[in-house]
């Protein structure tokens, strides 16, 4: 099991010391997200010249992309205090409302799986964000009055894997939607490349770039992967990361020379398997795979999607020919403008 769990992009406990001493603490050492950081950072320079609060920022995109992280760097840029919570931990409006009567001006609130807040909490939400506002009601039956309590000027981070199982009205608050993209082989290169020198790793180039291409676009896996490889370092060869004691670090994971892992390969040859490649809906394939299909689709469909695997089309999700081959697969004839299996004469004889 422990190679399932190293794949798992959500955050574990084992990475409470790497974010402690990895995770970027500004603007200039968080790596990749280019587009991200150059419209943040003017934003950032215009609200300290106004000496303002900085509009609510969404950022969405898959766990371990450092969502987290860059809200850390905002509060950091703009000098302010950070406080960090998460959707399914503010259970009642009441604990909102105390989270929120506690801010000072020009606080970053942090919440994490923001998709996750109940109605009745959004709602809480709407007057705090848009007028910096608390309704609240006091007394009960026909005396109960509504009474409005001012709030500081505070900025909002919210941070989801899918904005679009955000309601309407929350998205529309947002004055900055940033969506964090999987991150190239030669950026996650520099970030073994960082952490690594951090964590006082000596590591070859060669050995870097193996981590790096094996880390599903991921961050957070890249930094899992360093400290196993390092474990294996230790302990097989002199403390060194080669390429050659990446590549067998990574092996004994069962992650192969692209990054995928067992349940990847799973995903792909239960498609080919059951369905003829596709296609396939989402919650038949977490059905026959036995996966969680909000993983499937969060975790595992984005990076195969980004290695051209499989596509989306109206109707499910088909495997391509690259995954066959990859597999070492034979692909059955198909008619390659549409990926469809192609009709046979004999089919209609059935
Ligand atoms: P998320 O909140 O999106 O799940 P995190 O912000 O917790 O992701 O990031 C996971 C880990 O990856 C962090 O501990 C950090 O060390 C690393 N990380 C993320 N983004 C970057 C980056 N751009 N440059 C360097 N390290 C990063």
């Amino acid at each position: 099991m422990q190679d399932d769990r190293l794949m798992m992009t959500g955050y574990r406990d084992e990475d409470r010391e790497s974010d402690l001493s990895l995770r970027p603490k500004n603007l200039r050492e968080y790596i990749g997200q280019d587009a991200v950081k150059d419209n943040l950072s003017i934003y950032i320079k215009a609200a300290l010249k106004r000496r303002d609060a900085l509009d609510h920022i969404l950022l969405y995109g898959p766990p371990g992309l450092g969502k987290t992280t860059l809200a850390t760097i905002v509060a950091a840029e703009m000098g302010q205090n950070i406080r960090v919570t998460s959707g399914p931990a503010i259970d009642r409006p009441g604990d909102l409302a105390a989270i929120l009567t506690n801010l000072n001006a020009g606080d970053i609130l942090f919440i994490d799986e923001i998709h996750r807040l109940s109605r009745a909490v959004e709602e809480v939400l709407y007057p705090a964000m848009e007028d910096f506002a608390l309704d609240i009601m006091i007394g009960k039956g026909p005396t109960a009055r509504s009474m409005r309590l001012d709030l500081p000027h505070f900025t909002l981070v919210g941070a989801t894997t899918r904005a679009g199982q955000l309601s309407a009205p929350l998205r529309d608050r947002f004055g900055m939607l940033f969506r964090l993209e999987l991150y190239t082989p030669e950026e996650l290169a520099q970030i073994v490349k960082r952490s690594s020198s951090i964590l006082g790793m000596p590591a070859e180039e060669e050995g870097i770039i193996e981590i790096a291409r094996r880390s599903r676009g991921t961050p957070r896996i890249a930094n899992r992967m360093l400290k196993r490889v390092r474990d294996y370092a230790q302990v097989r060869a002199d403390g060194k990361i080669t390429r050659e004691v990446a590549n067998e670090g990574l092996n004994l994971l069962e992650v192969d020379g692209l990054g995928l892992d067992k349940v990847d390969r799973n995903v792909l040859s239960t498609m080919i398997d059951k369905f003829s490649g596709g296609p396939v809906g989402l919650d038949t394939l977490a059905a026959s795979t036995g996966e969680d299909a909000l993983t499937i689709e969060d975790v595992y469909e984005p990076f195969l999607l980004q290695l051209g695997f499989i596509q989306r089309t109206p109707r499910g999700r088909v495997v391509t020919r690259a995954a066959y081959e990859h597999l070492g697969r034979m692909m059955p004839a198909t008619d390659l403008e549409t990926n469809e299996p192609q009709v046979s004469f004999f089919d209609e004889d059935k």
